[in-house]
């Protein structure tokens, strides 16, 4: 009491308390845009989850876990993944990868794939470390690469011009492979790629990924390979893991997510495949922060992948017919947008679209003099004022190239054709409201 009595302005603490490694990562566009469309959307395209139910074999794998005689479900189970979830997993990835693997110390399993992202960086980047992030990009990875005290190097898909007034597609966003190749250097510990890409939809094709892989062997660099849309792929276009090429198996870490593959986000089950020589190190940042994840979730997740590893290749394969409802949500969302004059541009794979807004700019002044790109005014103008949830795409672009990007704005269509159908009906109205004004 005296002691506190003595001293009472050190109640007060005057030193700095943010630890300096969060500097410049406080702004987080989710939570942002998570509040606004909270507040005004009638119809959600904006966060990445679908609004129809997971498939019932894995809520029924969940509800018998949780009801059923195995009450050591409800405890702790092994930290680096429930055994019959690594497990299966493995038996997976030795299919997909074409190469024997130990469950044991080739896959960790995480919190969502975003904690297989955070083990990563904490694992594998230092102090002075360059990574190199390919624009637009899941936003994380910036946050991520410096949390750890890293670089982010970016290096921009590049658009290549429509063709005869054809809508575009993700495809002609591509990787200049001399600007790539200028991004490597003895500074350079790793190379970020997602394909599927978040938010373009791009599927990195062989060629690209081959280009990629050979600089990464040639500089010596670690590939963070984020795959979470790989079940995720239109149109007959073929998923490539860039850790099956050759020399990349050493140098990759694979991660996936339980949420996007089983349609439950919510449930935040993630992995990482890959050589113990790496692994081993996400297994410390892992059992020094979460430990490990909820039990019953992983027990729910191994039931699913069990049923799929039985049914793969089959048309009752969740994997094969996700992927096709999703195909015709995605051509759906096209063709409504396209009727309103909101230029789509055609996803290869994972369950956004972007379109280009130029034509609606009419109605949504820029403000010259504001820090805000134009897509982020135009996006919360359109929640606020059409109810209509999307997410601005350049918050995908680093500080230095936002600018770049602003007439584009990415939508979800993993909805209910009734979710998809209401925000057909504000886009059309709205064009309505546009041509008799
Ligand atoms: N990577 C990408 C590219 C994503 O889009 C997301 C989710 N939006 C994640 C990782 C995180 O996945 P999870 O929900 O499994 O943590």
């Amino acid at each position: 009491q005296t002691h506190f009595l003595s001293h009472p302005l050190q109640a007060k603490m005057s030193r700095p308390v943010q630890a300096r490694r969060l500097e410049g990562t406080d702004k987080n566009i989710w939570v942002e845009f998570v509040k606004l469309a909270a507040t005004y959307s009638k119809v959600n395209l904006g966060q990445g989850f679908p609004d129809f139910p997971a498939p019932d074999f894995l809520t029924e794998a969940f509800t018998r876990a949780l009801g059923g005689g195995n009450h050591m479900l409800h405890q702790y189970t092994r930290a680096f993944g429930h055994p019959p979830l690594v497990k299966v997993l493995g038996q997976l990835f030795e299919k997909l990868l074409g190469r024997e693997l130990d469950p044991m110390t080739n896959v960790m399993v995480t919190v969502g794939a975003y904690q297989a992202l955070f083990c990563c960086f904490q694992a594998l980047v230092d102090e002075g470390d360059e990574v190199i992030i390919i624009e637009p990009f899941f936003d994380c990875y910036e946050a991520m690469v410096k949390m750890a005290g890293g670089t982010p190097v970016f290096v921009p898909l590049r658009l290549n011009p429509s063709k005869d007034g054809k809508l575009m597609s993700s495809a002609d966003w591509q990787l200049d492979p001399a600007e790539l190749a200028s991004k490597f250097s003895e500074r350079t510990k790793a190379i970020v790629l997602n394909s599927p890409n978040n938010p373009l939809g791009k599927v990195f094709s062989r060629e690209e990924l081959g280009l990629m892989a050979e600089l990464c062997v040639k500089h010596d660099v670690l590939c963070i390979s984020d795959e979470v849309y790989e079940w995720l792929v239109y149109d007959g276009k073929q998923h490539i893991r860039i850790a099956s090429l050759q020399g990349m198996w050493d140098r990759t870490v694979t991660i996936g997510s339980a949420g996007k593959t089983f349609s439950a986000t919510g449930w935040k089950v993630g992995w990482v495949v890959g050589p113990d020589r790496l692994l081993q190190h996400l297994r410390t940042v892992h059992q020094n922060s979460v430990y490990h994840c909820a039990t019953i979730a992983q027990e729910a997740v191994a039931q699913g992948f069990q049923r799929e590893l039985m049914l793969y290749g089959k048309p009752e394969s969740y994997f094969v017919q996700l992927p096709k409802e999703l195909q015709q949500k995605r051509d759906w969302l096209v063709r409504s947008l396209e009727s309103v004059g909101m230029k789509p541009i055609i996803p290869e794979g994972t369950y956004f679209l972007v379109a280009d807004i130029s034509q609606f700019k009419s109605d949504v002044p820029d403000v010259p003099s504001s820090d805000e790109p134009y897509d982020y005014r135009f996006t919360k103008w359109m929640v606020k004022n059409k109810g209509l949830a999307a997410i601005p795409l350049s918050a995908f672009y680093s500080e230095a190239h936002k600018n770049n990007y602003t007439n584009f704005i990415r939508f979800c269509f993993a909805k209910e054709e009734a979710t998809l159908k209401a925000a057909n009906d504000i886009l059309q109205k709205w064009k309505q409201e546009k041509t008799s004004t």
